[in-house]
């Protein structure tokens, strides 16, 4: 047995850094406190979507995201106007999960590709893990992911426990995204998935509410000697930008908020269209994005239309998808760069870079909130101005630095030499796998300062 984790303890009234910051315990962050929301319903009415826009106005600085697992974040609140924003969604009859989180993708029994319909097994197992008396004894951070094929967008979600559709059941595997989790069998039936899914938590819930998945020992994991079997399916799409035919008939349109961030006022004409258009249901996904269901191909086409109009992302192309960026200064107090405005400039600038096979993360500190895995080339800012990661995290060993006023042609020199040494039709990532990284370095440096 692993030996227990040591509980957290918490100052103040709120919730600490890292801990989920649902309804009831908002998380202090740089502008503010932050309430993180996961309807029940999975997707909102727009008129519901409307009010939270008008609470977010009234009681926050008006800065909504959508996260890359999928929730709707409210920033700027106060220890003052944190209660009356809980008492209007409450109004509005948004309904929020509180215990531990089981996601699925927002299309869900409604994906004509999806491997198997996850509906029952959800259900099946929050009512599992309520009987099981779990909700209070796992740690906040703690979620399951079931994940059941087709466009879910759950690939790059972490989760503690995964169970994924595969042919010939659920594939069962702990702690992280869908390639770094370790598999440990393929559960025959949702109800075998979800006793085995049961029965890893209890495991976890034993250590503590500081434990993790990945603290389980191999004999508490249970796992399976070979892998062989633990059945595979293709690679879910990053995110649900686009527009896609449902099961029943009607459509999917997916848009993505630039960076993960949009104004309340924005949304709020968003939805004010929707409803116009008859449109009855949009939900938060994973990517960062929104998807409303359609009736009609008209339907789907104006409200795309009215989307692209106000900033939105309507295609996967845009070369906003590929960059991740944080708010940064002035937004965040740890902020050293405006990261989403320099992310904003470089992607109208850059296009050309942005091909499908490139990453890039712009992060305002260190700490790199906004895309915690490795990326091709990540920008931090630091007190002295920016720094350069290359194949790696924010929190990586830089190769190279700009300081404030030379980060800008840092980053064109840099972004010149890839241009310059690119054959024809060459990927981006591949042009920045084969050149010389003292050559790169050497770019980036020489304009930094
Ligand atoms: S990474 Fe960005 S959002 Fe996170 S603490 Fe640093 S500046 Fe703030």
């Amino acid at each position: 047995m692993s030996m227990p984790v040591k509980e957290p303890v918490l100052a103040g009234g709120f919730t600490r850094r890292g801990a989920c910051p649902a309804l009831s315990a908002p998380m202090k962050t740089g502008d503010g406190l932050l309430v993180r929301l996961n309807p029940v319903a999975g997707g909102l009415s727009p008129d519901a979507l409307t009010g939270l826009c008008e609470a977010a106005l009234a009681h926050g600085n008006g800065i909504i995201e959508v996260t890359a697992r999928g929730s709707i974040q409210i920033r700027g609140l106060s220890e003052h106007s944190a209660v009356p924003f809980a008492e209007a969604v409450t109004e509005l009859g948004i309904a929020v999960h509180t215990g531990v989180p089981v996601q699925t993708g927002v299309l869900a029994g409604l994906d004509p590709t999806e491997v198997t319909d996850p509906t029952r097994l959800v259900e099946s197992l929050r009512t599992a893990i309520a009987g099981a008396g779990l909700e209070g004894r796992l740690g906040p951070k703690v979620s399951v992911v079931v994940d059941g094929g087709g466009r879910t967008a759950l690939d790059e979600v972490a989760a503690d426990v995964r169970l994924t559709a595969v042919s010939g059941g659920w594939r069962v595997a702990i702690a992280g995204h869908a390639q770094t989790a370790r598999p440990l069998a393929v559960a025959g039936s949702d109800d075998l998935a979800r006793d085995r899914a049961i029965t890893l938590l209890s495991g976890i819930a034993e250590m503590g509410r500081r434990a993790r998945g990945r603290d389980l020992n191999d004999e508490e994991l249970g796992a399976e000697p070979s892998s062989a079997e633990y059945g595979s399916r293709p690679s879910a799409p990053r995110t649900l930008i686009g527009n896609f035919d449902l099961r029943d008939g009607r459509l999917a349109l997916g848009i993505g908020l630039p960076f993960g961030q949009t104004f309340a006022d924005v949304l709020k004409t968003f939805c004010e269209a929707a409803i116009s258009l008859g449109i009855e249901d949009i939900g938060p996904a994973p990517g960062r994005s929104l998807v409303a269901i359609c009736e009609s191909v008209k339907q789907m086409q104006e409200l795309r239309e009215r989307a692209r109009m106000l900033g939105f992302i309507t295609g996967a192309d845009d070369p906003r998808c590929a960059i991740s960026a944080c708010p940064g200064a002035p937004d965040c107090a740890s902020g050293h760069i405006e990261a989403r405005k320099m992310a904003t400039a470089i992607a109208r600038e850059y296009r050309h870079l942005f091909d499908g096979s490139l990453h890039m993360h712009l992060s305002g500190c260190a700490k790199g909130c906004a895309h915690p895995a490795p990326s091709d080339i990540t920008l931090v800012g630091t007190e002295g101005g920016m720094a350069l990661v290359l194949n790696g995290t924010a929190r990586d060993e830089a190769v190279a630095f700009a300081d404030h006023d030379g980060a800008g042609r840092a980053f064109a020199s840099m972004a010149a030499l890839l241009a310059a040494q690119r054959k024809p039709r060459e990927p981006t990532a591949q042009v920045l796998a084969r050149i010389e990284p003292a050559e790169i370095l050497e770019a980036f440096r020489k304009h930094g300062s």
